[in-house]
This record gives C-alpha cells, sequence and structure tokens, in this order.
C-alpha cells in the first residue's frame, strides 16, 4: 500500500507468473533485487525490472556462492513445478545462513518437506487466492480482508445508511457484536482509533478487526 517500507535487499529464484511478481513488486516498493533464474530469456525479460538478474541454477551451491547470496537475509524461492529443485535450493539456502527464505509449495507433501528443512515462511498462492477470490464472491459487502489467523480477522466494510448519522458511542459496536473499529477511510483520509463521538457517514470505510463469527454478526445484525 502507500506505506514506505525500510529499503531492503532480497533475492528472487524463479521468475515465473509468482516469482516475477514478487520481483517487480518488491523493486516498485523501493527494495534492491537480485534475480535469479536458469532460463536465459527469464533473465533478459526482468533485466529491465530487477536491480540484477542473472543466470544460475540454484540447486548448484558454488554458483549461488560466487553471487555471494549468504550476505542476503531475504531470499524467494519461487521454483514453481520442480519440487525437487526447490527442495535442494531451501536446503542450501538454511545450510548457507540465510536468514529469512520463503518458499512457494506447490502440494502438501511439498510443504511438509520445506518445513522439515527450516524454510521461515511457506506460501500456496494459487490456494490463498482461491480462498480470497471466494471470500469476496460469497460476502459483497467486504471490500477487502486480512486473515490474522484461523479465526480472527480485519475487514474493510463500507458504512451503510443504518449506520450513518450515528456516533461510536451511540452504537456501541465493541460490546454489542465484540468487534473494534480500528480505522475509518474517508477516501484518502484515514481516522486511526476514532473518538468515540465520532459520527460515522455513509461513505465511510470501516476497517474492523474481531473474530469472524463477530463480524459475520456485526455485517448481518449491525449494519
Ligand atoms: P509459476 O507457477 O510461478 O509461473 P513456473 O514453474 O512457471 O512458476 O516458474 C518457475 C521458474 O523457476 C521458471 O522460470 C524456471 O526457469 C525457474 N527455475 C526452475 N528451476 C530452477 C533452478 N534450479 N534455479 C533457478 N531457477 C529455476
Amino acid at each position: 500500500m502507500g506505506r514506505m517500507a525500510e529499503k531492503k535487499q532480497f533475492v528472487v529464484i524463479g521468475l515465473g507468473r509468482f516469482g516475477g511478481s514478487v520481483c517487480k513488486e518488491l523493486v516498485k516498493q523501493g527494495h534492491e533485487v537480485l534475480a535469479i533464474d536458469t532460463d536465459e530469456q527469464k533473465v533478459n525479460d526482468y533485466a529491465r525490472f530487477a536491480t540484477h538478474a542473472v543466470i544460475a541454477n540454484s540447486t548448484d551451491e558454488a554458483a549461488l556462492n560466487s553471487l555471494g547470496i549468504r550476505n542476503f537475509e531475504n531470499v524467494v524461492v519461487a521454483i514453481g513445478d520442480n519440487i525437487q529443485a526447490s527442495i535442494l535450493t531451501t536446503l542450501v539456502l538454511k545450510e548457507m545462513g540465510v536468514k529469512n527464505v520463503l518458499v512457494k509449495a506447490k502440494n502438501d507433501y511439498h510443504h511438509k518437506v520445506l518445513e522439515k528443512i527450516g524454510a521461515d515462511h511457506i506460501v500456496h498462492p494459487e490456494n490463498d487466492m482461491g480462498r480470497r477470490v471466494a471470500q469476496h464472491l460469497s460476502d459483497d459487502k467486504i471490500i477487502d480482508f486480512i486473515e490474522l489467523s484461523e479465526e480472527y480477522s480485519i475487514v474493510e466494510l463500507f458504512a451503510t445508511s443504518k449506520l450513518a448519522g450515528k456516533s461510536l458511542i451511540d452504537l456501541n459496536i465493541r460490546a454489542r457484536f465484540g468487534v473494534t473499529i480500528l480505522a475509518v477511510k474517508k477516501g484518502e483520509v484515514i481516522n486511526i482509533s476514532p473518538e468515540p463521538t465520532y459520527q460515522i457517514t455513509e461513505e465511510d470505510l470501516l476497517i474492523v478487526i474481531g473474530h469472524n463469527q463477530d463480524i459475520k454478526r456485526f455485517e448481518e445484525q449491525g449494519m
């Protein structure tokens, strides 16, 4: 989003659709990215996005050493179909002492092995995206959401006419529904921890935190 993060150095291994978009977004956010792929065409395509783009095989420890990978704290392993290469790469990176290794997993078996060999973060982008799309499709009131755990989320909801003109104190949302309004957005202006006397208007975007069941109850009965 709009927040400017501290500049960091990343390595992205594998420039498929997932690794490629991770690489572009990190650069866009102001970070330095060393992009690696075995495929010369991919490396050429990403030369204009990444800070450096090189042809190398990440299962080759000597090649990673000569690129100075051990000096990077954050490495993303985005090798798609070749599970063996993904596992071997992760193993080499953890053995080298890379602190933060994020790996894209293809299936549960792959996930389990990655966990055992010390991957720090394991992601399943297709599954995660599928879940997000389904949530959006099944609930058109929710504009965006962040899953904090299996049970808790932060969601964005547009205030309805039912809430308009009422103050937070009148609505007593926390006591009635167990959810908390963290912030209220009016266009680009964000009001963090609004005062109890704050009066909601219909165009307000409410950023709400709570248990999923409580959020659902608030949406169904409170809005
Ligand atoms: P996605 O599903 O994200 O599009 P792909 O399988 O298409 O994933 O892309 C994976 C990328 O990883 C490919 O560009 C491939 O060339 C690259 N790759 C595969 N094995 C290695 C390896 N050992 N070292 C570096 N890059 C690799």
